[in-house]
């Protein structure tokens, strides 16, 4: 089969590799009709997670047919559509049943499982083969798949980001406790923020302001989102000039951003140390822009290996941090009502639909946010 492989520092290749297969009595294998690159995809691409080797496939948000079933699969057929989340989990251990299945305790043994396991994340998070392939072994096939209803008409693309950055952003308003009449600062306008900006102005916020440093992804988000858009390298004096059109802060503020894609991993630790010096950066943005007592909500991922935190300002100022990877399982049924029904409609973040094979030119201009990519859809 083809699959995307990673092979080193910004550097994957789609090879010929062996056909993935059944290896547990519960597994499910799943032939990719659509798959995409998602902003975490560029993390590993620009080495920031560790235990990634040579020739790992990528790829966590895939949809497609089931080909073959374990023995123990009930749950789901042959021939069946299924939405693939991200989040490997086993259905039945505390998290699992406590909607918190980014963190099953079943799917990664890694550091004795102090974290969930991903399809397509490297050996930290598990070592799942991904899903930018034309085949991809599945675990726990009785919890793990999302069944499309046979009589839904939906294309693929409609239903696609099930698999990640639409319960991903719905979570991360749920829960950052965003209510109605808040004022939301929503950082980056990727894919993820993008959607975030929707879910805000769905739960009620009253006022929703984007920030990023790309014009053509802010032009973006005031056409389709209609929220107020900044451009930090642009703007003079921003986070005080925020500060005073919020009346001390937003609400909530939703770091959709991460460790900076643009830079390398060593100006990133550089950046990061001179933040205690007051530097800027997505989480170092988001303490300066919420008002004392409010939320922030870290979605973008700092890799494994950023640990500095602001913890003083942070204390003084009664601010509160949730953050870490979505459960993306519960919110499935939910989010597939909502789309059928036209609550929301995910598709306006795709800028490109390309085959498997470009995918190498797919993540060199979503990486370097190049040719106007935002959400890049991936064909086998
Ligand atoms: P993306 O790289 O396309 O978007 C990030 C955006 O942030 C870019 O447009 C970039 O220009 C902008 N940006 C960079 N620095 C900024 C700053 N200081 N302030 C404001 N904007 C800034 O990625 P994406 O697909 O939208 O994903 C966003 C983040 O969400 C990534 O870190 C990704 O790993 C993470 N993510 C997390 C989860 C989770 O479960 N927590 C799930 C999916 C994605
Ligand atoms: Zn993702």
């Amino acid at each position: 089969m083809r699959a995307v492989t990673y092979q080193g520092l910004k550097n994957v290749k789609v090879k010929e590799v062996p056909d993935a297969t059944i290896q547990k009595s519960d597994d499910i294998l799943v032939r990719i009709t659509t798959t995409t690159i998602c902003g975490s995809d560029l993390h590993l691409y620009n080495g920031e997670i560790p235990n990634t080797p040579k020739d790992f496939i990528i790829g966590h948000e895939p949809m497609g047919i089931i080909e073959e079933v374990g023995k123990d699969v009930t749950k789901v057929k042959k021939g069946d559509r299924v939405i693939l989340p991200f989040n490997v989990a086993c259905g039945h251990c505390w998290y699992c049943t406590h909607q918190l299945e980014s963190q099953c305790d079943h799917s990664n043994d890694f550091l004795h499982g102090d974290t969930g396991g991903y399809l397509g994340y490297s050996e930290t998070f598990g070592g799942y083969a991904g899903g930018q392939a034309e085949l991809l072994r599945v675990p726990y096939g009785n919890f793990v798949p999302f069944k499309v209803p046979e009589d839904a008409e939906m294309e693929d693309e409609k239903l696609l980001f099930l698999s990640d950055i639409v319960p991903t952003a719905y979570w991360s308003v749920d829960n950052a406790g965003v209510k109605v009449g808040d004022t939301v600062i929503v950082l980056g306008c990727g894919p993820v923020g993008l959607l975030v900006q929707k879910f805000a102005w769905l739960k009620g916020a009253n006022r929703v302001i984007a920030i990023d440093h790309v014009d053509y992804r802010l032009e973006h988000a005031r056409k389709t989102n209609r929220v107020e858009v900044f451009n930090f390298k642009k703007q003079d004096e921003l986070l005080q000039h925020l500060a005073e059109l919020t009346g001390g802060g937003a609400d909530v503020v939703i770091d959709a951003v991460g460790l900076d894609s643009e830079k390398t991993f060593v100006e990133k630790v550089e950046t990061m140390l001179k933040l205690q010096g007051g530097g800027l950066g997505a989480f170092r943005m988001a303490t300066k822009l919420v008002r004392k007592g409010g939320t922030i909500q870290v979605t973008g991922v700092y890799g494994a290996n950023y640990n500095a935190f602001p913890f003083g300002d942070l204390f003084s100022r009664n601010i509160t941090v949730k953050l870490g990877q979505a459960p993306i399982i519960h919110y499935m049924p939910e989010l597939y009502r909502q789309i059928k029904e036209g609550v929301f409609d995910p598709t306006d973040v795709i800028s490109h639909r390309l085959q498997l094979s470009d995918a190498e030119h797919a993540y060199k201009i979503f990486n370097n946010k190049e040719d106007h990519a935002i959400k890049i859809v991936l064909k086998p």
